[in-house]
């Protein structure tokens, strides 16, 4: 992995699962699959919750033997944490310093998951200001260092995406981005967040961050979505996110 230069936007990929979570592969398969798609910058990011059990995340226990493995790869090591309903994020502060990225990633709230869940949502305004109110709350944490998928809304209402999701709502999500210095995730997954919400974060000053947030093989590197806005918009080089210690 290089240390000199910029990157191209279309070799880095700092969303990537394996099977410490939820991916179908291992570390060594993910950095082995990167190499061959030639990425430059890699993060393995696997879910972490130390605050609750939940399936498929590591737990406390494991964090140490995570870290171990990841250090004898090249590839920066990082956590997608979860963002639990009242914005506090699973993670603790000491534990933050062991890694070179953490980000946030919301996935369920009001008990209703944002994938896979057919549990209607009878008032969306009231859900999408939910979301917006928690998702300040953690980047008020000054844990994070990128949130994922941000503007990702559950399955039943993803449809509404643009009717719901104001300019009001991007622009006071976007500014508590701007004055904690988070980054937005441009996730090449769920194809979030849209033109419109990166251009704000362009005229704000916010990083953009790059993901595929892969779960399958196929997946690594697979960061189309997030190279075509970049290059559309024109976003300049020193508003791609990369984690500390890149240079
Ligand atoms: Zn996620
Ligand atoms: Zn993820």
């Amino acid at each position: 992995m290089s240390s000199r230069g910029f990157p191209l936007v279309e070799k880095i990929d700092l969303h990537v699962h394996t099977s410490f979570s939820d991916g179908n592969y291992s570390v060594e398969e993910a950095v082995k699959i990167a190499e061959i798609k030639g990425l430059k910058v890699l993060a393995i990011t696997d879910h972490y919750n130390e605050l609750q059990y939940l399936p498929n995340r590591i737990t406390r226990s494991k964090f140490s033997r995570y870290v171990q493995t990841l250090n004898r790869f090249t590839v920066f090591k990082g956590l997608e944490v979860e963002i639990l309903q009242d914005g506090t994020v699973s993670i603790s502060k000491k534990k933050v310093g062991k890694l070179d990225i953490v980000m946030g990633g919301l996935h369920s709230i009001n008990n209703i998951k944002f994938w896979g869940d057919s549990y209607p949502i009878w008032d969306p305004k009231g859900f999408v200001e939910k979301v917006r109110v928690t998702l300040i709350k953690a980047v008020e944490s000054g844990i994070l260092d990128v949130v994922a998928h941000v503007s990702w809304l559950p399955d039943m209402i993803r449809k509404e995406t643009h009717r719901e999701i104001t300019n009001d709502w991007i622009e006071s999500v976007v500014d508590a981005f701007c004055d904690w210095g988070v980054a937005v995730e441009l996730n090449c997954a769920w194809k979030v967040p849209d033109e419109r919400f990166v251009k704000y974060c362009v005229k704000r000053g916010v990083k953009l961050s790059i993901g595929s947030d892969a779960h399958q093989r196929v997946m690594i590197g697979k960061t189309d979505y997030a190279v075509k806005i970049l290059e559309r918009i024109k976003v300049p080089e020193d508003l791609i996110f990369l984690p500390t210690g890149f240079f």
